[in-house]
């Protein structure tokens, strides 16, 4: 098990699995499902693990690691992005195959939840070297992907260029043109319009339901923002447009804080020519380790898993935590927040806007016929709005926070589809 960085340089050793699996527990404990079946729903289906050799720019060969697990593909084909980060490993995978299981039956979306990952450093790899490694991820694995069984999609260090290069390498072997086999591909090679903005848009649409059921006033709320890749500059700049002030954001080098609130547009203009926000001139330099204590109404923690843990959970001033990322509040931070009347939107729910417009992209795919940016921006709107009442609904019924309501649904319903379909023997 890798070694993971807690924030405030604490370096102990999470296993996210063990995390998705006790956040499965608790939900399991109060539904009535046979104690095999939750078994079979708990564990991945399928984990690989493949050797990749890459030649790189310099003439010599390096071995890298690559990941896909497919957790469940009781409601449809395995779904869900592919990583490259250098702490990528087994437990990390599984762990956000698991998530994407449990986010797409929030959203009622007919896929199971699978991911995939490569332990690199984009940061030290030139653009030859991550397609030569995509490609071999991508021909290595040919079997276990398809339109019907396993798709992927842009997720942390990965992009539409990525996706493109996965795209062409399984047309190759294919031997014909297969669209629908990735997803967030870019809008010419056939990618749905809104697929790079849904994550962000969806979280914003979460965070204006829980502000509206809290009562609060957007246009007198603040939030900030930990991370500014594709969801946390979006959802920033989505924030933003719903008349919230948004006044502290941070990427992996530093933040940013201004109290009359940071101009998001300008800001991602500055980082797409300086690849960081630092020495941007709208707002003061702050200590990026501070955004999560920020003394905002809403937090969006939008980079990587266990930022809010048992340690740090008191500590946290917002009112709203809308989870960006997948994973950022660990199981033992969850009662303390709920102890302290922070409402939390769990990932499964609040990030799940990208995935629901894969799926768009998907069934256009599948249609060879491509709907406007409105059609896809109003089903975006109907699929997270009905399911974050959904969680809401089940949340009060339940006398439980929104992350334990999401799971009770989420195992629910495909409890459900097995029930039906049977187990076969
Ligand atoms: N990687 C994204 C997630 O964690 C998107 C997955 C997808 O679109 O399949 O939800």
């Amino acid at each position: 098990m890798a070694e993971k960085k807690y924030l405030k340089s604490v370096t102990i050793p999470v296993s996210t699995f063990e995390n998705v699996m006790k956040q499965f527990d608790q939900a399991a404990a109060r539904l009535n499902i046979d104690q095999g079946l939750l078994e079979f729903l708990k564990y991945p289906r399928r984990s690989t693990i493949v050797k990749l050799p890459v030649k790189m720019d310099d003439g010599t060969y390096k071995m890298f690691t690559g990941y896909r697990v497919q957790h469940s593909i009781v409601r449809g084909p395995a779904k869900g992005g592919i990583r490259y980060h250098p702490d990528v490993d087994l437990d990390e995978v599984q762990a956000l195959a698991a998530w994407m299981t449990w986010k797409c039956a929030v959203v009622n979306i007919p896929f199971g939840g699978g991911k995939g990952g490569i332990a690199c450093d984009p940061a030290t790899m030139s653009k030859g070297e991550m397609e030569r490694l995509t490609r071999r991820y991508t021909a290595t694995l040919y079997d276990m992907f398809g339109p019907e069984s396993d798709i992927p999609a842009p997720d942390v260090n990965t992009n539409e260029e990525t996706m493109a290069w996965i795209m062409d390498t399984y047309s190759m072997h294919a031997r014909h043109t297969v669209t629908s086999v990735v997803t967030g591909k870019p809008l010419v090679l056939a990618g749905s319009l809104g697929r790079r903005e849904a994550t962000g848009a969806g979280v914003v649409i979460a965070v204006r339901e829980a502000l509206n059921h809290l009562k609060i006033d957007p246009h007198k709320a603040t939030a900030a923002v930990q991370g500014f890749g594709n969801v946390g500059s979006v959802s920033a700049l989505y924030l933003q447009r719903l008349g919230i002030k948004v006044t502290h954001v941070c990427d992996v080098f530093g933040g940013l804080f201004n109290p009359d609130g940071i101009d998001i547009e300008k800001l991602i203009n500055y980082v797409k020519e300086h690849r960081r926000i630092a020495g941007f001139p709208g707002a003061k330099e702050c200590d990026r380790n501070d955004i999560i204590y920020a003394d905002a109404d809403i937090l969006v923690p939008a980079a990587l898993e266990n930022q809010i843990t048992e340690e740090n959970a008191r500590d946290i001033k917002a009112r709203i935590i809308a989870e960006g990322a997948n994973g950022p509040v660990t199981p033992d931070a969850d009662p303390i927040l709920k102890e302290r009347d922070i409402f939390v939107i769990p990932d499964i729910l609040c990030n799940a806007g990208g995935v629901t417009v894969s799926y768009f992209e998907w069934v256009q795919n599948r249609l060879g016929y491509y709907w406007t940016a409105e059609e896809v921006n109003v089903r975006l709107e109907r699929f997270m709005t009905s399911a974050f009442h959904d969680i809401l609904k089940a949340a009060q019924e339940n006398g439980v926070h929104m992350r334990l309501a999401a799971f009770m649904v989420a195992i629910q319903r495909v409890a459900d589809v097995v029930q039906l379909r049977g187990i076969y023997a």
